[in-house]
């Protein structure tokens, strides 16, 4: 390691964070350097502006699956952080087309894999893990634009015009964001560039729209709130009710990207209550508050071609920096060997990402 520099580690997301906390507790000096104004890259968990009492709700991620994805459990666990089970008794409704009522049917027990929500949203993990870290662990509004490597073999990195010297890197941001944002000097080798570029970013051609209720008075009428629609413009819905006894209901999109951009935010949102009222009968027009948001508009989330939707399920796994230069690693969701795309899948980029450093660091 080159001496006192710290390890650099780029995106505060949850690879990120976890990434930080790892190398503290082994005794590791690092920094994060984040783009945003905020903590949690892909995680965002908002409350309404003047109703902070009705609770948190996930614009981003939402679910973990404690059956498959055993790093995100233990780690709930080990913070201590309370967890609710998705809301899914009751009927679900099925929409084939605006004009025809919706078919409703009861599904067999264990059709839906178990999953658990955050009280707080998925935000609270993101705190949790930030508040184990030093203060001045995390620099905010730092958008790294160049990853430098000098001829003795020092690494140092460009954020803000300000030139920071680095012993090691990790690097957790969307590979298609690498590719596009940050200039390599000497330039990356045609093979991992392509690697980066082929590995589109999961849920960034996506958004989400939350209706936020008094209380979830579907569940009166014996729906569980989960929706498949193709009449639009939500595809997939579910119940989002906080623990605060405030009922919600998000959505997925079936439009995609560059509709919802020509549509506009007032446009779509009129669309999902309209959707919602003919589902969910007269009181869904009694909205307390809607949330919209489009990571695929969101230039620290999204490149322009992540508005084209996927095909198929991308095929995620580790990049490595060796070619262009040791003590770079990737970590980020998208290089997970298991559950790439999930939070699980961030979560154990980090461990390795982090081990893998660690085997340089005690040579
Ligand atoms: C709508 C939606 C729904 C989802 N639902 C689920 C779900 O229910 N369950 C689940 O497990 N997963 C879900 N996911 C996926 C989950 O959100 C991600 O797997 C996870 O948050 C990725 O974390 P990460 O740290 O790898 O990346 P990110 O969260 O993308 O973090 C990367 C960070 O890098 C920062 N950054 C970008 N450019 C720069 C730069 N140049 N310099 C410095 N910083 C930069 C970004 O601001 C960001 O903070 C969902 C995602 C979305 C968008």
């Amino acid at each position: 390691m080159n001496g006192n520099d710290p390890v650099i580690i780029v995106g505060a997301g949850l690879s990120g964070l976890r990434a930080a906390s790892l190398l503290n507790e082994q005794g590791v000096k690092c920094i994060i350097l984040e783009a945003r104004d905020r903590i949690g890259g892909r995680v965002l968990s908002n409350e309404v502006a003047d109703r902070p009492d009705l609770g948190r709700f996930d614009l981003g991620p939402t679910w973990f699956w404690p059956r498959y994805e055993r790093t995100i459990t233990k780690l709930v666990e080990e913070l201590d952080l309370k967890t609710f089970e998705q809301y899914s008794a009751g009927r679900m409704l099925s929409e084939r087309s605006p004009n025809e009522p919706a078919q409703q049917h009861i599904l067999p027990e264990g059709a839906m894999e178990r999953s658990l929500r955050f009280v707080g949203g998925v935000q609270s993990l993101i705190d949790r893990i930030a508040a184990t870290l030093p203060p001045e662990t995390i620099r905010l509004h730092t958008r790294v634009t160049a990853i430098l490597q000098e001829e003795n073999g020092m690494f140092s990195l460009e954020a803000n015009g300000e030139r920071i010297r680095a012993s090691a890197i990790i690097i957790t941001l969307p590979p298609r964001i690498v590719a596009q944002n940050v200039t390599f000097r000497p330039e990356l080798p045609p093979a991992l560039r392509a690697n980066l570029i082929n590995k589109p970013t999961w849920m960034a051609g996506q958004a989400k729209a939350v209706a936020i209720y008094d209380r979830p008075f579907w569940r009166e009428q014996g729906l569980s709130g989960f929706v498949s629609s193709w009449a639009g413009p939500l595809q997939e819905i579910h119940d989002a009710s906080p623990d605060t006894g405030a009922g919600a209901l998000f959505g997925f999109f079936g439009i995609p990207a560059k509709t919802r951009q020509d549509l506009g935010e007032e446009k779509i949102l009129e669309l999902v209550v309209e959707q919602l009222t003919r589902l969910f009968g007269p009181s869904a027009e009694n909205v307390r508050a809607l949330l919209y948001k489009d990571w695929s508009s969101d230039a620290a989330t999204a490149v322009e071609e992540d508005a084209e939707p996927l095909r198929d399920y991308p095929s995620y796994g580790p990049i490595t920096a060796n070619s262009w230069g040791e003590k770079i690693y990737f970590a980020g969701t998208e290089t997970a060997y298991e559950q790439g795309g999930h939070l699980e899948g961030a979560l154990r980029s980090a461990e390795r990402a982090v081990a893998e450093l660690m085997k340089h660091y005690s040579r």
